[in-house]
This record gives structure tokens, C-alpha cells and sequence, in this order.
């Protein structure tokens, strides 16, 4: 969901963004309106997330998907190793994509996915490259609960499914990643967060769309960036900022989860099986008592309103997404569908 206000805002700019007499998509990227556009959401994204100014904020293309791969290639030589942590089924994607460039040490893995495994246990490696975490995942409603200890080894967090919904402590981390479609804007943009120092590390070979340093010199514009998710996610953090920032979208955020998880474990019908500390706030899962019954809930919430609650086709289930954008009231309505639909089939 993108919040309401910011597709009024930009329906009634589509024409005509601030009396240039065109749309934003068809402002160059290099000209001094697309440039104020950029500067201003890099500026808003940093207030937000307190980025450090020892960190540079990249604009790019090809999702978190793509990163999978540029981790790796910018980070290590592929005879070196990286660890992993694996809490769900993004975590183990990503790993199994930086095997083509890299030697992958699983250092923890938490299958069936229901908690994250504690730092102490991880087995890391001698010598890692960098250890890749996944603070929220998105399928199988798993978070930490807590940030990872840095230490010399820098950790990487794929934060696509959690990016401005709660405090993060960046420094924690050498690299952090999004795709911007869950909380940030839309589908297409995709923000790396890199600290200076590890800027010199990437292969010959590391395509240039890719490349942190070489993209990071050329202010993310060394090929046409992705100019109008750039301006979305500009109009969403501005949004986020006027409505009380990181604190006051976390406490929502924290209502809307914890209501959400007392209606279902209240209840015998509905199920969520994550260990309780480290349930997603953004992503919650949920089965029923008798899965047949999957499609016919799916199928009377629609025309309801409440649409996009089927899991994710690898684990089956439901899910609600719980993203800033969602209002409380979403969540009520969503409650309020749950207990008829118990009453009617339980
Ligand atoms: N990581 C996580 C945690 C995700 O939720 C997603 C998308 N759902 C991805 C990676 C893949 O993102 P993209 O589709 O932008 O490549």
C-alpha cells in the first residue's frame, strides 16, 4: 500500500509537477528539477533512518534481487567466504544466489522458520567477507528482535520488508538494502546503504548498474535511475515526516501487530506458530484450523475490502502485511471479518 495522501499528491502532479508544465517522468534526470527531486528524498531518507554521514545512500535498479548478487561482488573475492543466517525463505534466496560468486558458510539456520536464531549461536567463519541478515521475513513472518553485535566483520541486513517502520541502528550494519515496494514507494527502486570504508572492495567484473563506488561517485546517476519511484519514495518519506517520523510509525505499527496477534491467539480457529518473541510486526502469518477453508476466507474478505491476504505461494496459509502505509482501521475491519468468518465456519 502507498499512503493515500501521496497518490492524491502525485495523481494531482501527473501533469504537471510544480508549474514545469510536465509530468516528473518526463523531467531529464540531470536537469536541476529532477536534482532538488533526489537531493530532497536522500535528505528526508537520512533525517528518517539517522543515516551516519559515513554512509552513502544509493538509488538503483533490479530489487533486492539484484543485490543478492552485487552483495557478494562487491564485498568479496569469490575465493572468499560469506557467512549467512538463514530465518526464512529470503534468506536462503539470497544465499543461494551469492554461491555463484562467492563460498557460502550457512551460520546459522532456524528451519522451520519460526524463531531467529540467537548471535552467540551463529558459527561464523575465520575470515567472512561479510555476514548477510534478513531482519524481516517477509513470507514466513519472522523478525529479530534484536540488532546484530557488530564486530570486524561487516553485517549486511536485507531490511525490504521493514525499511522505515521502526528504529534501526545503522551503524550496526556495513550495508543495508531495500527494495522500496513494501514501505517506501513502488516497485522498481531499490535503496543500498553503504558504509564509506567498504567501497573499495568490489570485483573487476561487478557490472557497472551495480557497482557501490562507481554508482556512489556518479550521485546514482551514471545510467537513468528509476526518476519517478525516486519521486514516490520522496512523497512517502515527506508523509512519514509530517505524521511523526520513525516514533510515531513504530508505535502504530506495534498496535496494529500486537491487536492482530490477540485476535488470533485468542482464538482456536486461527493459528500463528512463530515463536512470540521474534513475530514480524510487519508480515503476519496465519493458518486455519482447517486449511480447506483457506480459499472460501480469502474469497468472502475480498469483496470486503481486505484483499492480498493469501501466504506466499511457497508456504501456503494466509498472511496480513501490515505495512505503514495500512491503517489501523484496515486492521480492524480485518479483525472484526475474522470473528464472523470463525462464527460462520468454526
Ligand atoms: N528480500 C525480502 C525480505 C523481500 O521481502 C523481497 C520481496 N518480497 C525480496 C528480498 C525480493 O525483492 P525484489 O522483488 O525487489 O527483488
Amino acid at each position: 500500500m502507498l499512503p493515500e495522501s501521496v497518490l492524491t499528491q502525485a495523481a494531482k502532479e501527473m501533469l504537471d509537477w510544480q508549474g514545469h508544465g510536465m509530468s516528473v517522468m518526463e523531467i531529464s534526470h540531470r536537469s536541476p528539477e529532477f536534482i532538488q527531486i533526489a537531493e530532497e528524498t536522500e535528505s528526508d531518507l537520512r533525517e528518517l533512518m539517522q543515516i551516519p554521514d559515513n554512509y552513502k545512500v544509493l538509488f538503483l535498479q533490479g530489487g533486492a534481487t539484484g543485490q543478492f548478487a552485487a552483495i557478494p561482488m562487491n564485498l568479496a573475492s569469490s575465493t572468499d567466504t560469506a557467512d549467512y543466517i538463514i530465518n526464512g525463505l529470503w534468506a536462503q534466496k539470497a544465499a543461494k544466489e551469492a554461491k555463484k560468486y562467492v563460498n557460502v558458510n550457512i551460520a546459522a539456520t532456524a528451519e522451520p522458520f519460526t524463531y531467529v536464531p540467537d548471535q552467540k549461536d551463529w558459527k561464523v567463519s575465520e575470515a567472512a567477507a561479510y555476514i548477510h541478515t534478513t531482519p524481516n521475513e517477509t513470507i514466513n513472518g519472522v523478525a529479530y528482535n534484536f540488532s546484530p553485535e557488530a564486530g570486524p566483520v561487516p553485517i549486511v541486513g536485507d531490511i525490504s520488508s521493514m525499511i522505515l517502520s521502526e528504529p534501526l541502528d545503522v551503524s550496526k550494519y556495513g550495508v543495508l538494502y531495500a527494495g522500496t515496494q513494501k514501505n517506501m514507494g513502488p516497485a522498481g527502486l531499490t535503496i543500498v546503504i553503504v558504509r564509506e570504508d567498504l567501497l573499495d572492495r568490489a570485483r573487476d567484473e561487478t557490472p557497472l548498474v551495480w557497482h557501490w563506488s562507481d554508482k556512489s561517485i556518479a550521485g546514482s546517476m551514471l545510467n537513468t535511475p528509476p526518476t519517478y519511484g525516486w519521486y514516490l519514495a520522496g512523497l512517502v518519506c515527506r508523509w512519514l515526516k509530517s505524521n511523526g517520523g520513525i516514533k510515531a510509525i513504530t508505535e502504530i505499527n506495534k498496535r496494529k501487530a500486537e491487536k492482530l496477534y490477540s485476535a488470533i491467539d485468542e482464538s482456536d480457529f486461527y493459528n500463528n506458530n512463530i515463536q512470540t518473541a521474534y513475530r514480524s510486526k510487519m508480515n503476519v502469518v496465519f493458518q486455519l484450523a482447517n486449511p480447506e477453508l483457506d480459499r472460501t476466507f480469502t474469497d468472502n474478505a475480498y469483496p470486503r475490502g481486505l484483499k492480498n491476504l493469501e501466504g506466499h505461494r511457497n508456504v501456503g496459509g494466509l498472511r496480513a502485511s501490515l505495512y505503514n502505509a495500512m491503517p489501523e482501521e484496515g486492521v480492524d475491519a480485518l479483525i472484526l471479518f475474522m470473528k464472523e468468518f470463525e462464527k460462520k465456519y468454526g
